[in-house]
């Protein structure tokens, strides 16, 4: 645990008590201050009553009277499309709100790393899509060139959760665009953004307000080092603004698709190959076609974010390139699930917005691709002009017939995950891909994108 420092005496508000509030509420108690906790819910009240901690309703007139921050949980919304009513009560008391991420920046440095060889490095990677990926693969190149690391935020542990720096040691942190607009603390060494395409946009007002949130992580504290993906406008305009000039190498250009002829330091996949160049010179080069764990040109703009980082902190580039080869891939991200009868089966239940599933039917051929849940806003474009690699599309979810509709392939109407999966393997032909990559969020008919991506393992298995 990191206990927070800073506010030792202080009583701090917690609102939210599901893992990132407890955490909270237990890091703010180690370091003195004390907690006093909220949520809706009664189950999470009992949760903190349990361990001990105070529970106030804080939408009580005069809750915020004594009260020296509020530490907010990401799924409760801040500012759009309105201000949960406590943190609206907090904004009008001029508490100060932050979050857990911002109480960790704060408090993770400490005296004791005066006497390390080599500080702790924070690489914070933000983005729309491949954060998670990217987080594992850099933890994993750490864990490979045997430099201690942890990996918390979004993935792994609660932020506050993992256990103090040791000599040398790197903690990789996946921040959603929620976390970087809220935290009053933002100061990583190493910040990554991976690309942007529009996705939870109620809760930043649209599209600039989502942008403005990930681009708080590169202009609140100044990292050594950024690492953009220069694949949209955004990113460019975010490399721009953060460097000096174009040979100024403490911005690193990322591209999954273009090569970067730049005289700064700039890493690109283009045709399968990853090259390194650094005042217009090729540094390095990796053939990622041959990886098992990095399938398509998305996960190549992931490998090139996670080079980055990994470059970033000294590592040499034919380490980086064994630890790529030996790099398993996350679960319910472009995860084949069996190979048989010449049939691949790949599980991309995290494909939750029609981007990423774009992607996902980017990186194979001959799909019959599962598709469809709890449609999100703004059409299903991206992922039609995608399909052209897909021989017909299984649908799932309540509004499967409505969903079909949309699509510009040939589709089945299956409804549920049983009959889609049963559908899909009767019809599949030597050299197809059967592939879940439902373009929607789950909670129509799951509890999340992970039993969603179980449902389909466990239906294809039945049928093997
Ligand atoms: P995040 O943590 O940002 O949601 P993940 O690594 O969990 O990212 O990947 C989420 C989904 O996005 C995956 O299902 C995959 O299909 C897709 N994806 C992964 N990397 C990228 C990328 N670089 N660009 C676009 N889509 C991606």
């Amino acid at each position: 645990m990191i206990p927070v420092l800073g506010l030792a005496g202080a009583r701090v508000a917690v609102l939210g008590l599901g893992r990132s509030g407890l955490s909270a509420a237990r890091a703010l108690a180690e370091g003195g201050a004390v907690p006093i906790c909220w949520d809706d819910n009664p189950d999470a009240q009992e949760s903190a009553e349990a361990e001990g901690f105070a529970l106030l309703d804080l939408k009580k007139q005069g809750a915020f009277d004594d009260i020296a921050r509020l530490i907010v949980s990401p799924g409760i919304p801040h500012l759009y499309p309105t201000p949960n009513p406590v943190v609206a009560a907090a904004l009008a008391a001029g508490v100060p709100v932050d979050n857990d991420i911002g109480l960790f920046f704060q408090s993770f440095a400490t005296q004791e790393w005066n006497n390390f060889d080599t500080s702790p490095r924070v690489i914070a990677v933000t983005g729309s899509n491949g954060k998670s990926t990217t987080c594992a693969l850099i933890h994993h190149i750490m864990e490979f060139a045997n430099r201690p690391s942890q990996l918390a935020g979004n993935i792994g542990r609660g932020v506050l959760d993992i256990d103090p720096a040791i000599d040398g040691e790197v903690v990789v942190l996946e921040l959603s665009s929620y976390q970087t607009d809220l935290a009053r603390s933002l100061t990583p060494d190493v910040a990554v953004f991976t690309n942007l395409t529009p996705d939870h946009l109620d809760r930043h007002a649209g599209m600039g307000g989502y942008f403005a949130a990930k681009r708080r992580l590169f202009a609140e504290g100044g990292p050594d080092r950024a690492i953009i993906g220069v694949d949209e406008p955004e990113g460019l305009y975010l490399a721009n603004q953060l460097s000096e000039g174009a040979a100024d190498d403490r911005v690193m250009r990322v591209s999954g698709a273009t090569k970067l002829t730049g005289p700064g330091w700039n890493v690109f996949a283009k045709k399968g190959f990853l090259s390194e160049t650094r005042k217009g010179r090729q540094a390095a080069s990796i053939d990622l076609r041959k990886i098992a764990g990095l399938p398509g040109a998305h996960n190549h703009q992931n490998a090139c974010a996670a080079y980055c980082a990994a470059r970033a902190v000294g590592i040499a580039p034919k380490v980086i390139e064994a630890a790529f080869h030996t790099f398993a891939g996350l679960p319910h991200r472009s995860q084949t699930i069996a190979d048989a009868g010449g049939v691949r089966y790949v599980n991309d239940s995290k494909a939750t917005n029609v981007d990423s599933a774009a992607k996902a039917l980017a990186a194979f051929k001959n799909i019959r691709w599962i598709c469809g849940g709890l449609q999100k806003e703004g059409g299903l474009d991206a992922v039609n002009a995608a399909s052209g690699t897909v021989k017909k599309a299984y649908v799932i979810g309540r509004e499967a017939a409505q969903f079909a509709m949309q699509l510009s392939v040939e589709a089945q109407v299956c409804t549920t995950m049983a009959e889609a999966v049963a559908s899909a393997m009767a019809e599949a032909e030597d050299g197809d891909v059967v592939l879940l990559a439902p373009a929607t969020a789950s909670f129509d008919q799951y509890d999340s994108f992970e039993r969603r991506g179980e449902d389909f393992i466990a239906e294809v298995t039945a049928r093997l």
